[in-house]
């Protein structure tokens, strides 16, 4: 598929999706009031569902309501309550070393750049777009899981392109920049519910009901050149 196919077929994905989940909004319920909330969740639900780390924010926020109580803690009184989203000692450390960096460089606040993002520990790109997206209504691309597998069965990169940084690219000389954060948003519900991992619903995908999925249509000439051979 050249380029100008791909933007043409992002865009009717994307206003497809649209359609599916016009409230789509992200699956980490932080309140929208405290940025360092949702920094603190999007860094807990790296190998971990978004619905274990919902479950686990309440009490987690309900002892460490801010980053100064969270900054003021000893990373061993943080990790049992980081406990069931995995690789807990990593994860409760840089919450505490993150949220002191904030009080110390940032004024106590979730900073607006990439780069002031970045150097928080813990933070890698997929959650500094998240952030600049959600938090500071700036354009960008959030390749999580769900967002590489499926957009890779579109076709819009090689299936076998797994590179966040490089899917981050490709994606953002595809669509425009600001429909990016709610495109990812729509991503991870449709990955859910239609797309999955495991036993995609190809039969009944409204995306390969309006011919906009690379994977399906070759499966579909693959099975056709079958029955004719
Ligand atoms: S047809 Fe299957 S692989 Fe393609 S987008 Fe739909 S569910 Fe995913």
């Amino acid at each position: 598929m050249k380029d100008s196919e791909k933007r043409a077929r992002i865009a009717r994905v994307n206003a497809a999706l649209k359609e599916l989940y016009p409230d789509a909004e992200c699956a980490l319920t932080w309140g929208g009031d405290d940025p360092w909330r949702l920094l603190v969740m999007a860094r807990l639900s790296a190998q971990c569902t978004d619905a274990r780390v919902n479950l686990t924010a309440g009490p987690l926020f309900d002892r460490f309501p801010d980053a100064t109580a969270m900054a003021a803690a000893e990373v061993s009184e943080v990790e049992p309550y980081v406990k069931s989203c995995g690789l807990y000692r990593r994860k409760a450390e840089d919450l505490v070393l993150s949220s002191r960096m904030l009080l110390d460089r940032f004024g106590g606040r979730v900073p607006d750049t990439m780069d002031d993002l970045l150097s928080l520990p813990g933070v890698g790109r997929k959650i500094a777009n998240l952030l600049l997206g959600d938090v500071f209504g700036q354009g960008g691309i959030v390749t999580d899981t769900h967002c590489i597998r499926i957009c890779g069965r579109l076709g819009f990169y090689p299936e076998k392109e797994k590179n966040p940084y490089k899917i981050e690219r490709i994606l953002l000389g595809l669509i425009d920049p600001a429909e990016g954060p709610a495109f990812c948003h729509r991503i991870v519900w449709f990955g859910r519910e239609v797309c999955r991992a495991q036993n995609p619903a190809c039969a009944t995908c409204p995306l390969a009901a309006r011919g906009l999925c690379e994977r399906r249509a070759r499966e579909t000439k693959a099975k056709g050149a079958r029955k004719n051979g």
